[in-house]
């Protein structure tokens, strides 16, 4: 047997979810420790970005990521369609909602070109940002809102201008609207009938908010006659993060099952099946089927997608939709941490005076277990007692000193007899106190601004320090905002290493905590990190920031509008870097 490893940037790797199929292209870790960004043949660490500009929060924009996942979308489609012998065409188009800011808009359009990308817009305001590209080429636009007169007439320009497109139709209103617009086509959306789980899925199901029912569907055929005709396309949409296999498989059942029966009862005109979004990104890439580790790939995905549809004749035109898997890997958010604070009561070794006694922590796991107890009565017991300085403070060195003295304990447990580590975090109260945050860093930005999922439906993102990432971490920290609100705070962090480390580099530096296990899936209640030395900037990045949250920033405190560095590549594979100033070089 090898010996097992020391730490090294190849455990920050995998500590730190950078081992990725998908941003694991362009981002890594240097032989510095430093966080770098591939760029064509440069690699450029991210801390110098943040120095060059002096930029304590900013939005690292990497363009060149949209691309190289619609890339390979489409070459995996292609390679799947020639293995299977699918003759349908393919057509992938983006759901504008997912990121409609300009930026991201234009780069659809551009790296779009050679792969013929459409768009799925559901407002208003999105097609008259796609207005702009009129005139510059045509594209499918499928148009997936509540219609009105103001929508249809917009859309009327996109069609003149030679665009493709198609809009969904799934209520009486929308039908009633579309009589009027004979030349264009139209898409039946449907509800699914199967619900596939996670965040979203209340948008499907009978109750869900978007499509027709199948009662209502077949009621409307016999009241508006041009449906017949006018209907070539058929739309089922699941949800969006769809993360396990089977749950996207009984959706691509559900549309293959309408189209063979729409076209049964005299539909023949529909050649195009939009089995939605839902594509999963994998914020963590451990295909674990959870909602932030999809169990499948995109090769799994389109492979499904052909199998089901290939046994129908004629083949239909695929649409795929998804836009999360496109543009998420995009955008860093990168900010310093700018305070660190005790997590809880500060540990000092308590000092009885008065020839007082502490209990000395015991050896056994029993007995560590009955003192981790008593530190929780103490608590229970003084609830809505009112204490004076002195009692509040001795109650509060009392419990730090034990729950300290208990980790400190637990680590030499663990060291002297590595195999006891099984048994001690399979007990649930010694796991968390072993997993549990001993600082809040303050971080330079804001979570409702810049990563609102994470509040509004408890998403994980990917943190990770941009330094010192060949360094063993020193604490676990659960991450503050600058906002007001106790909602902004982040502690979640995945810890999933394979490398076989050595016992002395699962614990943290300072405060014994464990970091990562070899081999053993962990939730930790905070993030490894290093402690900042004394003047030094120490940043962190949230990775994976690309799809919904630059739409849904609120502005929370006035706390928002990041500045933004915006990278591509240009024709010689030369990076070309941009800076937005949007006015602010720090939020604090
Ligand atoms: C939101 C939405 C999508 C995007 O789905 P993701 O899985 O989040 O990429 C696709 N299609 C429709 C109709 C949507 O409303």
């Amino acid at each position: 047997m090898s010996k097992p490893a020391e730490w090294s940037v190849e455990v920050s790797k995998q500590l730190y979810g950078l081992e990725h199929s998908i941003r694991g292209e362009y981002l890594t870790i240097d032989e510095t420790g430093a966080l770098v960004l591939k760029i064509g043949d440069e690699s450029v660490r991210i801390i110098d970005l943040m120095k060059k500009y002096g930029f304590e929060t900013a939005y690292i924009r990497f363009l060149p990521a949209i691309k190289s996942t619609m890339k390979k979308v489409f070459e995996t489609f292609k390679t799947l369609s020639q293995i299977h012998g699918y003759t349908g065409k393919f057509q992938p188009v983006f759901p504008m909602k997912v990121n409609p800011i300009p930026l991201v808009i234009d780069a659809i359009w551009r790296y779009g070109e050679e792969f013929n990308w459409g768009f799925n817009s559901g407002s208003i305001g999105e097609l008259r940002l796609l207005h702009r590209y009129l005139d510059k080429g045509s594209r499918l636009l499928i148009y997936d809102g509540v219609v009105s007169d103001n929508v249809l007439k917009l859309l009327m320009d996109f069609k003149k201008a030679g665009w493709h497109v198609i809009v969904d139709v799934e209520s009486e209103h929308d039908l009633q609207v579309l009589s009027k617009y004979g030349e264009i086509n139209v898409g039946i959306r449907v509800k699914p009938f199967y619900k596939p789980g996670g965040k979203w899925s209340h948008s499907a199901g009978l109750e869900g908010k978007f499509g027709l029912t199948i009662n209502t569907l077949l009621k409307l055929i016999k009241e508006y006659k041009w449906l017949n005709e006018r209907a070539i396309l058929i739309h089922i949409h699941g949800g969006s993060q769809i993360y396990e296999l089977k749950h996207i498989a009984a959706i691509f059942d559900e549309a293959r099952i309408l189209f063979n029966d729409l076209r049964s009862i005299g539909f023949e005109n529909i050649s195009i099946i939009d089995t939605g979004g839902g594509m999963a990104y994998p914020y963590h890439d451990s295909r674990k089927g959870t909602p932030e580790s999809p169990n499948y790939t995109i090769v799994d995905y389109l492979n499904l997608l052909i199998r089901k549809f290939n046994d129908v004749h004629p083949h239909p035109t695929l649409v795929f939709e998804g836009g999360r898997y496109i543009v998420a890997s995009h955008r860093i958010v990168v900010a310093k941490v700018v305070d660190v604070r005790p997590y809880s009561t500060e540990y000092k070794p308590f000092e009885t005076g008065n020839g007082e006694r502490l209990i000395g922590i015991p050896e056994s796991l029993e007995g560590i277990k009955k003192i981790l107890q008593y530190t929780r009565d103490i608590q229970s017991k003084i609830k809505g007692k009112t204490l004076t300085l002195a009692e509040r403070e001795r109650v509060e060195d009392i419990i730090t000193h034990y729950r300290e003295e208990i980790i400190v304990k637990l680590a030499e447990i663990i060291r002297s007899n590595p195999s006891s580590v099984e048994n001690i975090i399979n007990d649930p109260l010694l796991y968390k106190i072993l997993t549990s945050p001993s600082r809040r860093f303050i971080v330079n930005l804001s979570l409702f601004a810049d990563i609102p999922d994470s509040v509004l439906v408890n998403q994980y993102f990917q943190v990770t320090p941009i330094q010192k990432l060949n360094e063993k971490p020193d604490v676990l920290a659960v991450l503050g905002d600058l906002t007001c609100d106790s909602m902004g705070e982040l502690r979640e962090f995945i810890s999933d290493v394979e490398i076989e480390t050595s016992v002395d580099s699962w614990f943290n530096r300072m405060d014994f905590r464990i970091s990562h296990l070899p081999k053993k899936y962990l939730k930790l209640g905070g993030i490894p990190l290093h402690l900042p030395g004394k003047d030094e900037d120490y940043y962190l990045a949230f990775l994976d920031t690309g799809a919904y949250q630059d739409p849904l920033a609120m502005k929370h405190n006035l706390i928002y509008g990041a500045p933004e560095i915006v990278i591509d590549i240009n024709g010689s594979g030369k990076p070309v870097i941009k800076v937005l100033k949007h006015g602010r070089k720090s939020y604090l």
